[in-house]
């Protein structure tokens, strides 16, 4: 059963909001952009503190409460309910903690953990992307069926790990492994950008893209560097890496930053207005940080491989902001665009509409 964190504001004393996440990801990004907007931080980490945030010290946490492993959050529930925690989510949190035990953290949760099991299953998720209006990659059905290349997925595999690419059903037959569950989709050749976008229910229409209520932010874009394959050409073409034994993998290692070419960014607004628009209706919304992982094509159409409907690591080049933001307020990272969301929701009183 889903936690309903909303249900602790009344005990929470509000003006003590402390924002805490998982010590991981874009924990730095999140740390700094609640102190900037003056909350108290908090880091959750496992076996001991981090050393690694000595060296950041405007990214360090107030304090730290240390598990002894990722399934022992909810034994320090009490201790963080009573320090007024608001937990933000990002995808190694949820990953490491595990989808059914986040949904049933007993914590005030910023975003919308209805949105966990859509974006868990390959299924749900296409057809919420679908209702959405975007163009996803083809998906084939029976790999017998393979006549370009296609890059086989296994369920729940994350970060890139668990991927590999085939030409043909021979190549597949090589290398699938039938005893996990999969999904075939067209490999999409183009250039890939990772979108960023805020969504805010609250805000003023006038302060964003206007949506049937609040705004939407486009707030940075990425290309993730991923190894292997983005250098693989280093040492031969892939069917020459892989005539030797060396299979592409897709392990991502790094964020690049980017712009996008200027008449892209009507379609960009509204692929992100479909998909906040179809998240209503479908369980109850999508709002806060959420990211479209699309392939642009020659024919400059943009497919869509995955949402991420939480901040993403690729936010991580633009803590000082982004092109995007100096058009919208300079020095405005994603981390700081969340922690200024909770601080307004507090002021207008409305922490329940964005939090659960
Ligand atoms: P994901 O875990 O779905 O984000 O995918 C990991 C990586 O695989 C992506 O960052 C892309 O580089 C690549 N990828 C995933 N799906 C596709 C696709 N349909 N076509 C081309 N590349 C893809």
């Amino acid at each position: 059963m889903a936690f309903d964190g909303r249900s602790l504001l009344p005990r929470y004393d509000l003006d003590r909001l402390t924002i805490a996440t998982l010590c991981s990801h874009s924990s730095l990004q999140i740390f700094h952009g609640a102190r900037q907007e003056g909350f108290r931080t908090l880091g959750i980490a496992v076996g001991q503190i981090p050393r690694y945030y000595e060296a950041f010290p405007l990214a360090r946490p107030d304090e730290f409460v240390v598990l002894k492993d990722h399934g022992d959050l909810p034994a320090k529930v009490r201790e963080l309910q009573q320090k007024n925690v608001v937990v933000i989510p990002h995808g190694s949190f949820v990953e490491y903690v595990g989808t059914d035990r986040f949904q049933e953290l007993a914590l005030p949760t910023f975003g919308n953990r209805a949105v966990l099991p859509w974006e868990k299953d390959r299924a749900k998720e296409k057809a919420w992307l679908e209702k959405a209006g975007l163009t996803l990659p083809k998906h084939v059905d029976d790999p017998r069926d393979i006549i370009a290349p296609v890059i086989v997925k296994y369920h729940g595999a994350k970060g890139g790990k668990g991927f590999f690419i085939a030409r043909n059903y021979h190549e597949f037959k090589r290398k699938i492994d039938e005893t996990q569950p999969y999904t075939i989709q067209e490999f999409v050749l183009g250039t890939r950008y990772y979108l960023h976008y805020f969504y805010s229910p609250i805000a003023d229409a006038s302060q964003g893209y206007r949506m049937r209520k609040g705004a939407l932010q486009f707030m940075s874009v990425d290309r993730r560097d991923e190894t292997n394959i983005d250098e693989a050409n280093r040492l031969g073409s892939i069917a020459e890496l892989e005539a030797i034994g060396i299979q592409p993998t897709f392990v991502v290692t790094g964020n690049f930053p980017l712009v996008i070419r200027e008449s892209l960014l009507p379609k960009i607004f509204q692929m992100g207005e479909g998909v906040v628009e179809s998240s209503w209706d479908l369980f109850g919304g999508i709002w806060g940080s959420f990211c479209l992982e699309t392939v642009v094509t020659d024919q400059l159409e943009f497919k869509v491989f995955e949402i991420s409907a939480r901040i993403v690591a690729g936010t991580n080049p633009y803590i000082s902001g982004s092109p995007y933001t100096d058009f919208i307020e300079p020095g405005m990272s994603t981390g700081r665009r969340i922690a200024r969301e909770l601080k307004i929701a507090r002021e207008k009183g409305l922490l329940a509409e964005i939090l659960t």
